[in-house]
C-alpha cells in the first residue's frame, strides 16, 4: 500500500504523543496562510491513519479495505499525485478486504465507535512563541510538555474563551472530543465535549506496555502518560473500552470522598487499586508528580498497586483521616 507519509513532502517529525508532524498542504488550497509551523498531523493505527490539520481544521483518514475516501483522495491531489494513481490505490486498498476479512475474524464482540468531532478553530501552542508564554507556563506548571501533546489556544476569542488551554481527545488517531481547561480562577474550570464511554488518553497507551495507569483528570493522565476517566466513576462503555487495551489497570483514585469510593468500583471491575503514602497536601497524580518528579510517583503507584480487598480498605481509612471525612 501507498506509504503516506513519503507522498507528503517535507521534513516529518515524530512526537512523543504519536503524530507525525508537517507542514500542512491543506492550508494554502483553502484560503488560509501556508503552514510553516508543522501543524499537519497524521496519527497510525496499524495500517490505518488519520491527518489532522491543526492550523485550518482539514480532516482526512484512510482504512486499509475500503476505498480512498473523497477528502483523502484531495489531500493526495494536493501531495500531486496523479487521480490514476489513486483511483489504483483506492482499488489496492478495496482487494485487501477480503484478506482482512479472514485474518481477523474471531476478535472483540464489542464494537467501539465515537462520532468525529470539530475542534474550535485555534492555534497550537507553541513553546518558541512569546505569546504564548501564558499557557505554555501553564502547561508546564502541570509537568506536561507542550511538545507532547497538541494543545490548541483561541487567544483571539472574546471573554473566557482567549483564555483557555484546549486538550483535544482522539481515539485512534481521530479527533472525537475535547476539553477547554481555563485559566482564569472562576468555574467551572474545565468545559468538557466528551462522548459516552471514551476514556482520555487511551491512544497513548503503548503495545508493549503492561500496565495502564487510571486517573481521574486529563492532567493527572497527561503527567504519567496513563489514561482519565473524567470522572469520579468508570461507566460499563468505559470499561469495554479498557477492555481492548489487555493491559493490567492500576486506579490512582484523587483523594478525597469520591475518589475513595471510586475505589470500590475498581475491585468490582477486577482493576489494582493504588493508593500511595503521599504527603498530606498532594490530592492527585498530577499534585504528586509535581512534588516529587514522573518517575517517583510512577513508582510509588506500581508499589502500592494491589487488588486486595483488605489493604485497601485499610488504606481508605488511612487517608479518610488524612483528609479528614
Ligand atoms: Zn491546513
Amino acid at each position: 500500500m501507498f506509504d503516506i507519509l513519503s507522498v507528503i513532502p517535507g521534513k516529518k517529525k515524530l512526537t512523543h504523543s504519536g503524530w507525525h508532524s508537517f507542514n500542512a498542504i491543506c492550508c494554502s488550497h483553502r484560503g488560509h496562510k501556508a503552514d510553516r509551523r508543522m501543524r499537519g498531523g497524521i496519527k497510525f493505527d496499524g495500517n490505518n491513519w488519520s491527518m489532522h490539520c491543526f492550523n485550518c481544521g482539514y480532516t482526512c483518514n484512510f482504512t486499509l479495505g475500503r476505498s480512498i475516501p473523497q477528502k483523502t483522495r484531495q489531500l493526495l491531489l494536493w501531495c500531486g499525485i496523479d487521480d490514476l494513481e489513486i483511483k489504483r490505490w483506492s482499488l489496492e486498498s478495496l482487494q485487501q478486504k477480503d484478506l482482512l476479512d479472514f485474518t481477523q475474524q474471531p476478535k472483540k464482540k464489542v464494537k467501539i465507535k465515537f462520532k468525529d468531532h470539530e475542534l474550535p478553530e485555534g492555534e497550537l501552542v507553541d513553546r518558541n512563541n512569546e505569546l504564548h508564554k501564558v499557557y505554555v507556563d501553564y502547561v508546564q506548571k502541570r509537568c506536561v510538555s507542550t511538545d507532547e501533546y497538541p494543545f490548541l489556544i483561541t487567544p483571539n476569542e472574546p471573554g473566557r474563551m482567549s483564555n483557555r488551554v484546549i486538550v483535544p481527545y482522539t481515539y485512534k488517531g481521530k479527533i472525537v472530543g475535547h476539553t477547554s481547561r481555563f485559566l482564569d480562577d472562576r468555574t467551572p474550570k474545565y468545559l468538557n465535549e466528551q462522548q459516552p464511554g471514551y476514556v482520555f488518553n487511551i491512544d497513548m497507551q503503548k503495545p508493549e506496555w503492561t500496565v495502564c495507569i487510571l486517573t481521574e483528570g486529563i492532567f493527572d493522565a497527561l503527567s504519567i502518560d496513563g489514561v482519565a476517566v473524567m470522572h469520579d466513576d468508570i461507566s460499563t462503555e468505559q470499561a469495554q473500552l479498557l477492555s481492548t487495551l489487555n493491559k493490567t489497570i492500576i486506579v490512582v483514585p484523587d483523594r478525597d470522598k469520591t475518589g475513595l469510593q471510586l475505589c470500590d468500583r475498581a475491585l468490582e471491575l477486577g482493576y489494582q487499586v493504588s493508593l500511595p503514602d503521599w504527603d498530606d497536601d498532594v490530592k492527585d497524580t498530577n499534585d504528586a508528580v509535581v512534588k516529587y518528579g514522573k518517575l517517583p510517583t510512577l513508582l510509588s503507584i506500581l508499589h502500592s498497586a494491589t487488588n486486595s480487598k483488605i489493604k485497601i480498605e485499610l488504606r481508605k481509612k488511612q487517608i479518610g483521616k488524612q483528609i479528614g471525612i
